[in-house]
């Protein structure tokens, strides 16, 4: 234990871990130390957030896309995917559903869908943040050009997702296709940052060929790009995709990645997802445990919550949105947490 202290206590006064250091947290069988891991961070969020968890409503707008992530349910080589796209009175639709039920964030999550032009997604925002201006919209559909990114921002988006997946060029190139590159990733989050959106970056834990040393990779771009947000979630095989059949991340060690990177970076806005959920049935409240101090319920319409299946056995693709609501806010209750409904902004 006294090891892993000295690596926890580093993390937590300087911020700082070193390679060596994130092996032994990540392969500790020591669960005295993983259990002071997750209490540091926790104890870091509370310090900074209190006993706060920010819910962001998703809505799943298309999952047609061009891109072809050799992990992703919805990759455009999928003959499987049963496509569909929101249309925009759905999606309307869905934000007042959702700020009934006290959402102050709308994420429009999809794939990168052509039809939505910049200017159908400037109409949208303008829309989204004309009819709710108390509210925060965040944006994540992928790889754009500076001039998108800029146009939605000047339209009123205030936020913007894109997980970098991986930080190791080689990695990178064992998760996407060739046409796809982590320089014009990292283009893009860099840019997101200049144009002024709370930015989210981020990667799946148990991603196929991930190692320690892209993990530390990870930790590092995190450091250096200082992101608002960063989104992590277990990978999760989607057997329509050639990692079908390759193994799931763990829960164990998408918790204790929480925790790190909550000490490592202790304002960030940090999830517990939907995949953290999807592979255990207490994975959200254990994140919070952990560290993460956001959850994002699902706000698409039902009938097409199965069809954006990123990976298999998705939780709540059966429920509507109140439920989900409801159901998240008694989740958070029963482990001491508040839900709160303002916009929940990044702390600085
Ligand atoms: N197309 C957009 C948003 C949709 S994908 C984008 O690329 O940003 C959102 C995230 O889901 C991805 O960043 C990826 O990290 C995660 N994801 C995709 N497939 C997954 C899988 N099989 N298991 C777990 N997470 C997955």
């Amino acid at each position: 234990m006294q090891r892993e202290l000295e690596i926890i206590e580093r993390l937590e006064k300087e911020q700082q871990i070193d390679l060596q250091g994130l092996e032994i947290l990540i392969t500790t069988q020591d669960e005295a130390a993983v259990g002071e891991l997750a209490k540091r961070a926790r104890e870091t969020a509370q310090s900074i957030y209190g006993n706060k968890v920010y819910i962001r409503g998703l809505i799943e707008f298309t999952n047609y896309c061009k891109n072809d992530c050799l992990y992703c349910g919805i990759r455009r080589s999928n003959g499987n995917a049963e496509r569909y796209r929101l249309s925009e009175e759905q999606i309307l639709s869905c934000c007042a559903t959702g700020y009934e039920l006290g959402f102050r964030t709308f994420v429009l999550q999809g794939g990168e869908d052509a039809y939505f032009t910049d200017e159908r997604i400037c109409t949208l925002v303008a829309q989204i943040k004309k009819e709710y201006p108390d509210c925060a919209v965040t944006l994540s559909f992928g790889e754009k050009s500076r001039e998108s990114y800029q146009a939605y921002f000047d339209a009123g988006a205030d936020r913007y997702l894109l997980r970098h997946e991986t930080a190791n060029e080689a990695h990178y190139r064992e998760l996407h296709p060739a046409e796809m590159s982590l320089k014009n990733r990292k283009r893009c989050l860099r840019d997101l940052k200049e144009i002024g959106y709370q930015t989210g970056c981020g990667f799946m834990v148990g991603s196929p060929y991930q190692t320690v040393e892209t993990l530390y990779e990870d930790l590092m771009f995190i450091k250096e790009l200082q992101p608002e947000m960063v989104g992590i979630g277990p990978f999760i095989p989607q057997k329509d995709t050639p990692f079908g059949d390759k193994e799931a991340g763990t829960m164990e060690m998408t918790l204790r990645l929480l925790s790190i990177i909550r000490l490592l970076h202790p304002h960030v806005l940090l999830p517990a997802t939907t995949a953290l959920g999807t592979i255990h049935p207490k994975g959200r409240e254990k994140g919070i445990l952990a560290g993460a101090n956001v959850v994002m319920p699902n706000l698409s319409p039902v009938d097409v919550r199965d069809k954006y299946r990123l990976y298999d056995n998705k939780i709540c693709t059966g429920d509507e949105a109140a439920e989900c609501r409801y159901c998240m806010q008694r989740r958070m209750e029963s482990i001491g947490y508040e839900v709160v409904t303002d916009r929940g902004d990044f702390i600085a």
